[in-house]
């Protein structure tokens, strides 16, 4: 496996967006048309988008959308953060409170088969097993994908998750 932040073939790569903040499902729109236009990725697939009320972080939070695209590209991991980074701010997300309330969330969750540890790039991502609304949309497009860390599937990674809980599927297509 090449180092993180060395160019690579084409990667699949799947980026997981999450907001509850001023219309999130037109933060995602946007999201998906910036990075479509980038000239080293394209969009492959979106997943469907969930709606799941807000665990931990300030009270009274309003629920959360929630959904994953599937990318092919090959900018290098690191690159293809700092643009995310940039598409969340540029989509209005404040970055005050840990786990508050956002327009629009980022997360690379895999990238090829790309293992890396640091804080400021975990790949896979770290909590990815541990979230239904992650999983769900991520099985909806590859239940198959292989986490080469925890060793199993994204459909072993389901089972291994207490029954979800509120957690519901709001649109098939956007
Ligand atoms: P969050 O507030 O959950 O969006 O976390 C953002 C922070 O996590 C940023 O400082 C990123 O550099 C860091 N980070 C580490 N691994 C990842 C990843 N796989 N995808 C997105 N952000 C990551």
């Amino acid at each position: 496996m090449p180092p993180v932040d060395q160019q690579t073939d084409q990667q699949d790569i799947y980026v997981a967006l999450g907001g509850n903040l001023e219309n999130p499902l037109h933060s995602f729109i946007t999201a998906r048309k910036r990075l479509a236009r980038h000239p080293s990725l394209s969009v492959v697939r979106s997943s469907p988008v969930y709606r799941t009320p807000a665990i931990g972080g300030p009270e009274g939070q309003p629920d959360y959308l929630n959904a994953v695209l599937e990318l092919r590209g090959n900018l290098t991991a690191p690159q293809l953060l700092a643009v995310c980074q940039q598409i969340e701010t540029d989509c209005g997300r404040p970055r005050e409170q840990h786990w508050g309330p956002r327009t629009l969330d980022l997360d690379i969750l895999f990238y090829g088969e790309q293992h890396c540890e640091s804080p400021q790039l975990t790949l896979p991502h770290p909590r990815l097993q541990d979230r239904h609304f992650v999983l769900l949309p991520l099985a909806d497009l590859r239940d198959d994908l292989y986490h080469p860390v925890l060793k199993c599937s994204v459909a072993q990674l389901l089972q291994r998750l207490p029954p979800a809980c509120g957690i519901r599927k709001l649109h098939e297509q956007w």
